[in-house]
């Protein structure tokens, strides 16, 4: 048995006194009472330190090693001027409540990291219900929408929707909110319900058309800018369907070479191994359009990397036109993208956010869908991931 006046000292909990400690394997009995006092009745509020009668009750506490289980001698005190029965008031259990606040407070908090409902339930000695059940008492509003606001939808399917959105702060690099949708309306009623929306000086998006709508409405003031990443992607992907059309045309071999290699061509060039230089030459010799697109592709990306919108501007200008020169059907996507969001795209070159931080949320939020198994519950999986940045 352990000594008793340690016990109290490791249970840490105010004025308990510790009568018996029993342990086994998995489980340590700990049974306590509290010191007798004058208590004001909360009928009349006479004074009184009169015992009526005792009663157990079993509660569990943070695992000590093994699971943790107080036996509290709970009193009842009775009041001698109206004759009212009362239980004493304790700091570390409410009315009713099995579960020490502490041992609540222990499993709320575990909900931050990437673990999963079950594992948390298993931690604590109670069934998954009911670790859940205390999370869903957290609740998150966001109160004040932040300078720089910026905006990407992922897939959750939570709720009955394929899409959410997220909002974060890439200034100060958290999370804002996660919307159970990426509808217009949706959208434009949430942001309006902030008194706050004038704050917002720069809204920062991917291209999506609906997302820029919204800006334009709830945001009239702010600069709205493409997020770089979504621009780059458009030159890529608009190389990479030359690509594919062009090794439809070859020989079997070369074929899988141009496959195996494609990768070869979304590198920078300059890290490329002298072998790897020597492939990818190969592959732009055999196809000259495939090398048009190459250099295409990499002077878009010269220009993204343009210091100022006032630099930027004169490029891509330039770099339109002389799409114009090439043979490259498959082009025309991103050339309508960059001229419907040119000023946006411009923007983006005077300012440092991206969305980056928005993408990293998203892996986070993937490994949170995976582990969590009640997604289906949007506020619950809201929840997580706002408590988990
Ligand atoms: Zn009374």
């Amino acid at each position: 048995m352990l000594n008793i006046d340690y016990t109290a000292k490791i249970l840490d909990l105010e004025d308990v006194i510790v009568t018996n400690v029993e342990k086994n394997d998995i489980e340590l009995h700990i049974y306590l009472e509290l010191p007798r006092k004058i208590h004001s009745c909360p009928q009349c509020g006479n004074e009184t330190d009169s015992v009526h009668d005792y009663r157990e009750q079993l509660v569990k506490d943070l695992p000590l090693g093994r699971n943790a289980l107080l036996h509290l001698r709970k009193r009842r005190y009775r009041c001698e001027k109206c004759h009212k029965r009362f239980y004493e008031q304790n700091s570390f259990l409410p009315r009713y409540h099995r579960l020490t606040n502490r041992l609540v407070a222990d499993i709320i908090c575990s909900f931050s990291k990437l673990q999963s409902a079950k594992e948390i339930a298993q931690a604590h000695n109670v069934s998954s219900s009911t670790a859940i059940r205390y999370f869903d008492l957290v609740s998150h509003r966001c109160s004040a929408l932040p300078r720089v606001l910026s905006i990407d939808e992922f897939k959750g399917n939570a709720g009955g929707e394929r899409y959410q959105s997220i909002l974060t702060d890439p200034e100060k690099r958290q999370i804002v909110d996660i919307l159970p949708n990426r509808f217009e309306g949706n959208l434009i009623q949430y942001f309006r319900s902030f008194p706050s929306r004038k704050n917002v000086e720069y809204f920062i998006t991917d291209m999506n058309p609906h997302f820029r709508n919204v800006a334009k409405v709830c945001f009239p003031s702010a600069t709205i800018v493409a997020d770089k990443y979504h621009v780059i992607r458009q030159a890529i992907w608009a190389m990479e369907r030359v690509r594919k059309n062009e090794q439809k045309k070859l020989s079997d071999r070369f074929r899988k070479y141009f496959k195996r290699s494609r990768y070869l061509l979304n590198r920078p060039f300059h890290k490329l191994t002298p072998d790897e230089q020597n492939s990818l030459a190969l592959m732009l010799e055999i196809s000259p359009r495939l090398a048009d697109a190459y250099r295409t592709k990499n002077e878009f990306l010269e220009v993204m990397k343009s210091s100022s919108s006032v630099v930027g501007r004169e490029k891509m200008v330039q770099w339109l036109n002389t799409l114009n020169i090439y043979d490259l059907p498959e082009y025309s996507d991103c050339e309508k993208a960059v001229k419907n969001w040119f000023t946006e795209i411009m923007n983006s070159l005077d300012v440092p956010w991206t969305n980056g931080y928005t993408e990293g949320c998203n892996n986070k939020t993937k490994v949170l869908k995976r582990i969590s198994f009640g997604v289906r519950n949007f506020d619950r999986f809201r929840n997580r991931i706002l408590f988990c940045s």
